[in-house]
């Protein structure tokens, strides 16, 4: 079992060790206080309706002044140090997940009114976390253990319970930006959770086109469910299967790389897996990102994207946990860029075909695994140095 401990930094904000099965830590009042004293917390931003569209916009001015690719001994998601005293106040943790100090939503929480017009503002509720996938400052998640991979996975599917749970709270997204082409503003392995007050829009748009397919199948099949048969029973696009999980490239892929993956079992989110799947989860998410990783000399710079059901109870039923792994590379040396027909018109013209895609993804030769520091040092010829 994870290890679970819950404690608050010195601004009141929410931390959490989740510490790898195999390796129980005792984690005491020393390792888990923030000595840094912070300033209070300040009021959310505002969240404004777009009558034009029917659409929520978070106004967050007060993030211009969050971190931005801080020097690595000043990285606040490294352990603390004596000259670092960091977001996490342990020497050492495996995976750790806190309330963002600088969130777009929250740490407010409350209702957003279901009707709105021109002028309507509410205060920005919600909640933001950061999770930090390792310890080590460089490196990223296709380079993580198979066991630290089930952590991570383990604290999403806690979190996704938990902010479930919150008042007002209407999506829970896990995700992950890689790449500082994409936005990152801090290179250290992590990714973020949003809990939002309202449905977002893309959401939206699947949970409605999935509640029309499951009513007109009388409740009997969901629109995920019936593609992933479709894609599995046509194989010209898949990546991978396992038992529990498959991933492919989707007949319509959007971006220059896509792909979906999806488990076979209808589930709302992460917090409903077994334990099987999470294994296997563990292994074929990383499977996957090697893949992504092995298509060019390069990083591949990608968003890492949990779809689970919103918490509306008419789009819930049909609605089923997947995740779409996208990225703007359309070559060793080129990124789409989203201009005129995707940005103001989100009508996607993609330069790749999904079944070339696809091909180059199942056949790429991925490493097992990434070898320790001692593995590697023993490969070496004798004395040699790494
Ligand atoms: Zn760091």
């Amino acid at each position: 079992m994870t290890g679970i401990t819950s404690t608050r930094l010195s601004d009141g904000r929410e931390l959490i060790y989740f510490d790898d099965a195999h390796a129980p830590k005792t984690r005491t009042a020393e390792t888990t206080t923030d000595h840094r004293g912070l300033p209070a917390r300040g009021e959310p931003g505002e969240a404004r309706f777009d009558a034009l569209t029917g659409e929520w916009v978070a106004v967050a001015a007060h993030r211009q002044s969050r971190t931005h690719l801080p020097p690595a001994d000043q990285c606040p998601i490294c352990p603390t140090t004596a000259s670092n005293p960091s977001e996490i106040p342990a020497d050492d943790y495996d995976v750790v997940v806190f309330e963002n100090r600088f969130p777009s939503l929250g740490p407010a929480l409350g209702t957003v009114p279901a009707e709105a017009a021109w002028g309507t503002t509410v205060p920005a509720y919600g909640r933001c976390e950061v999770v930090a996938f390792t310890p080590a400052h460089t490196g990223s998640f296709s380079g993580l253990t198979e066991a630290r991979s089930r952590t991570v996975i383990e604290a999403w599917a806690q979190r996704t319970e938990a902010l479930s749970a919150l008042p007002g709270i209407k999506q829970v997204f896990p995700f992950e930006n890689r790449g500082a082409d994409i936005g990152v503003t801090l290179h250290h392995p992590h990714g973020q959770i949003y809990a939002y007050p309202y449905v977002t829009p893309r959401a939206g748009v699947l949970g409605a086109a999935a509640r029309k397919f499951y009513d007109a199948a009388d409740g009997r099949e969901t629109l995920t469910g019936s593609l992933l048969r479709s894609e599995r029973e046509d194989g010209s696009r898949m990546v991978l299967e396992g038992e529990n999980f498959s991933a492919y490239v989707p007949f319509a892929a959007r971006w220059p790389l896509e792909i979906h993956l999806v488990p076979h079992r209808q589930v709302p989110d992460l917090a409903a897996l077994g334990g099987e799947e999470k294994d296997e989860l563990a292994h074929i998410y990383l499977d996957l990102l090697k893949r992504l990783d092995a298509l060019y000399p390069t990083p591949t710079p990608y968003i890492s994207a949990w779809h689970q059901a919103p918490l509306d109870p008419l789009l819930r039923p049909a609605s089923y946990l997947h995740l779409q792994l996208t990225s703007p590379r359309r070559a060793a040396d080129k990124l789409k860029f989203l201009a005129g027909s995707e940005a103001a018109m989100g009508a996607f013209i993609n330069d790749t075909t999904p079944e070339s895609v696809a091909e180059r993804l199942r056949n790429v030769t991925v490493p097992a695994s990434t070898p320790s520091p001692a593995a590697l040092q023993a490969a070496l010829p004798e004395g040699a140095t790494a």
